[in-house]
């Protein structure tokens, strides 16, 4: 688990800011939903048989002996909280979601165990161009980023009909060949045998070249749908290849599955990965519900934007630096540094009490574009000097670079006047 310092929260602010702004416009809402749930919800949401209920989960007893898990990722609970307060019986949901998820993996780069997340969720909406609309929301955040060397895989899984005689197909073509498997495959024949097609063993890999494959066991109506899901993301100009290997291993997951990599990422590409999950919420016990949904991880994103410039920008120095020396001076500090910054300056005070060029270097480093100067005779006449520290400041201030004695209301003026 991360510390995210001081200097690397501009860049993570930046691009919450720029998701939440791209949010706003496609008129997607935010939720959201306490880090903790009772275990239930994961097991029945995610599944008994994927890696991250099976080996990921933080789960621990409360003191009243409930099984409680850190949330693992966001949809299960956005969904348990949709069902709960009734959200789909006042229409679809268009909904979006934040913050740190939990998995007990084997930490490396773009991979930890608190991990951050942005989802969203369009709850209710069944028709292709909603898988159309969901894909682009996420490519369009990710452009306008600048996140490098975007790849869009495309899968179509078939509606659950389609999946089941695939399913079976497939496990009796696995069980043929299991000698031949890695031992976790091999496992995955029994638990969740589409999991088997992504497999990241090379020789499985091979193998699974002569497996049955899925578009194969495709209903005329699921292939329909794919192809406008393509024809859709084709009139956006999106590019995408297709991975007939890209699996959501679950019952309940059906049609469109994508994931967006980068190819400046290095083992850990994914950035983002979603899919319909039209079976779920009524597994979590609503009503029948269509549903598509995407997660996008965080430190993937960052680790793309860290360096690369303009997205990476420093936060702006404060406004205004309060040099002050003696305890009248100290005293007077912090009422004017108040009356700036309830006027929207931003202001720091030096509390070192050093003497006036060592106080006059910290205003420099600070990039303030003024200082404020309170010696005794400021502090006994109630003023301050005013000088600019930047040549734009001595500019916009109008005065020529010249100190001035002002008092706090005409020190406000005239900053709010140069800014
Ligand atoms: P992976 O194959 O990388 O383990 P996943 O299939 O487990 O991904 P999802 O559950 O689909 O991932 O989560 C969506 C996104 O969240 C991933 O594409 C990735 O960017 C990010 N993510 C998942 N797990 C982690 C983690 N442990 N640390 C950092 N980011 C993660
Ligand atoms: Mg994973």
């Amino acid at each position: 688990m991360v510390d995210l310092l001081p200097e690397h929260t501009p860049l993570w602010q930046h691009v919450e800011a720029t998701a939440a702004a791209h949010f706003r416009r496609a008129a997607v809402r935010e939720i959201r939903t306490p880090l903790l749930e009772v275990t239930e919800l994961f097991a029945r949401g995610i599944g008994e048989a994927t890696d991250v209920v099976g080996k990921e989960m933080y789960t621990f007893l409360d003191r009243g002996e409930r099984s409680c898990t850190l949330r693992p990722e966001g949809t299960a609970s956005v969904v348990r909280a949709a069902i709960q307060h009734g959200l789909l019986s006042q229409g679809p949901q268009r909904l979006w979601y934040g913050g740190p998820m939990f998995r007990y993996e084997r930490p490396q780069a773009g991979r930890q165990r608190q991990f951050h997340q942005i989802g969203l969720e369009l709850l209710g909406f069944a028709a292709p161009r909603s898988d159309v609309e969901a894909i682009a929301i996420a490519w369009d955040l990710l452009a306008d980023l600048g996140v490098g060397g975007l790849a869009l895989e495309l899968n179509t899984l078939g509606s659950p009909d389609d999946r089941a005689r695939y399913r079976d197909e497939l496990v009796a073509w696995l069980q043929a060949h299991r000698e031949q498997l890695d031992p976790d495959s091999q496992q995955r024949i029994s638990t969740n045998p589409l999991r088997v097609l992504d497999s990241k063993n090379p020789a499985t890999q091979a193998l699974l070249e002569g497996a049955p494959s899925l578009a194969d066991a495709l209903s005329g109506e699921s292939h329909e749908r794919f192809s406008c899901v393509r024809r859709g993301l084709e009139a956006l100009g999106i590019p995408f290849t297709l991975n007939p290997r890209l699996v959501r291993g679950l019952d309940y997951y059906s049609h469109t599955a994508f994931e967006i990599t980068s190819s400046q990422l290095g083992a850990q590409a994914t950035v983002c990965g979603g899919g319909r999950y039209d079976g779920l919420v009524e597994q979590l016990g609503g009503a029948p519900t269509a549903a598509i949904g995407w997660a996008m991880g965080l430190e993937r994103l960052v680790l793309l934007l860290a360096g690369a410039g303009p997205a990476a920008a420093a936060p702006p120095p404060p406004d205004l630096y309060v040099v002050c020396r003696g305890e009248q001076a100290e005293a007077r500090a912090l009422p004017l540094a108040r009356l700036c910054r309830q006027a929207g300056l931003a202001v720091e005070i030096d509390p070192s009490g050093a003497g006036f060029g060592k106080q006059f270097k910290r205003a420099d480093r600070s990039g303030a574009a003024w200082a404020a100067v309170i010696g005794d005779e400021e502090a006994a006449d109630g003023v301050a000097i005013l000088r600019a520290l930047r040549r734009s400041s001595s500019a916009s201030g109008g005065s020529s670079g010249e100190d001035q004695r002002v008092t706090p209301e005409q020190l406000v003026a005239l900053l709010r006047e140069g800014r």
